[in-house]
């Protein structure tokens, strides 16, 4: 049994403070200051360029991939970190493509976080080759999987609602009709039981500074399943990804049968010592024990907030199994309230239109601190305190 008081004590999370906003940025784990100055200190200035030889640097990537593979069901050598997360949707969906050559129709969903569609939308105007990319309601992608798919664009737990998809019914129909899948963990990895060797996803991608807590802008993920490996045309064909990168070829030649095809460039080791120290955190935790105890969690914020916030109302799947791992309420005046609490120490997020998010991360959440984030929200509705003009003003990110 994963004992969450120890987590909790491997974050260092401002003293009164209720951090409901692990599902957007993670907290700051305890280990992570001496971790990157170790990194600075003992790598970087000790050893200079030959640490990329005798730190590891350069295979540091494949490391942190094989680390996060365990928490997403990915067989060792089928996941590399790098660059961003819009980047490796970018690879992915243009090595989806690629496999599916007679075909040109990209399916998402309209409950898709933007940057996925966008970064298609840029993809198809460069490849200039007649591709479309439907968007219907999440609830219809699976009847839009025809033989007329290239590929399947679709993020498993939608950023707002915390609605999940049917994993292993997408995959298995997109296959069945010849598409490839390409699956986007950013609200997954970490937050819910993910098996995509299990499930045969072609591709999996996902950002580690949400649930995964390494830090803002720390780098992504990307998983190719091993029976691609040897055939996914890298369309980003960095130097990082060729056969032999000092050998410094004028032809490109994607590392034979490997991950490494799918690195690009030179990444920051800096951000690698956070994400190192923060997958120490998981190396504690069993994903079936975190799935339960953020279910407990989440179904008694749902029953306190409905009992005792009336006008808000919930967003999310009531069933739990629908839902990833936050929760959000509806509420008309959503921007207003949720700076009310965040002024009061307890930390989500808005998302417009009217959407107030809270992400349940068991590793550092536990019962009083759902009671007492309900106690402050009763509180702000009863005496309206959200209608202070201060609070109504907008901040660039939200
Ligand atoms: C957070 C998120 C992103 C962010 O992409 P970045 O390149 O890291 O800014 C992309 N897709 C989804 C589904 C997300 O939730």
């Amino acid at each position: 049994m994963t004992d969450f008081s120890n987590t909790r004590d491997m974050f260092d999370i401002p003293e009164g403070m209720i951090y409901l906003n692990g599902n957007s940025l993670g907290p700051m784990p305890r280990a992570a200051p001496a971790a990157i100055s170790r990194f600075m200190l003992d790598e970087w200035r000790t050893e200079l360029i030959k640490g990329w030889n005798t730190r590891g640097w350069f295979n540091q990537g494949n490391e942190l991939g094989d680390r996060i593979g365990r928490l997403i069901g990915a067989a060792k050598g089928t996941t590399v970190v790098g660059d961003t997360l819009s980047i490796k949707v970018f690879q992915a969906v243009a090595a989806g493509m690629a496999l599916t050559p007679d075909r040109r129709t990209i399916l998402s969903d309209s409950g898709n976080f933007p940057t996925d569609l966008y970064m298609t939308e840029g993809l198809i105007k460069l490849k200039d080759a007649g591709y479309v990319l439907q968007t219907p309601a999440p609830e219809d992608l699976l009847d839009h999987i025809t033989d007329d798919i290239a590929v399947v664009l679709v993020t498993e737990v939608d950023y707002r609602t915390g609605r999940k998809h049917d994993m292993k019914a997408i995959i298995d129909k997109a296959h069945a009709h010849g598409a490839m899948v390409v699956w986007d963990l950013a609200h997954s990895a970490g937050a819910v039981p993910v098996d995509v060797g299990g499930l045969d996803a072609d591709f999996a991608v996902g950002c580690t500074y949400k649930f995964l807590n390494a830090g803002p802008g720390a780098p992504a993920f990307i998983h190719v399943a091993p029976r691609l490996l040897d055939v996914v045309e890298p369309a980003l064909s960095g130097w990082y990804g060729h056969e032999a990168p000092f050998a410094f070829d004028l032809d490109y030649r994607p590392m034979p049968g490997k991950i490494e095809r799918m690195r690009i460039g030179t990444p920051s080791i800096a951000a690698f010592s956070l994400l190192d120290a923060a997958l120490d955190v998981w190396d504690l935790v069993d994903m079936n024990d975190l799935r339960a105890r953020s279910i407990e969690l989440a179904e008694l914020f749902i029953r306190e907030v409905e009992s005792r916030c009336p006008g808000v109302t919930l967003a999310s799947p009531r069933d739990p199994q629908q839902r990833g791992s936050h929760v959000s309420f509806r509420f008309e005046q959503g921007y207003p309230c949720m700076q009310a609490l965040i002024a009061r120490k307890v930390i989500g997020d808005f998302r417009a239109p009217d959407i107030m998010r809270f992400g349940i991360t068991p590793l550092f959440i536990d019962e009083p601190d759902i009671r007492r984030a309900v106690d402050i929200l009763e509180d702000i509705l009863k005496t309206e305190s959200w209608k202070d003009p201060k609070y109504q003003i907008r901040a660039a990110v939200t």
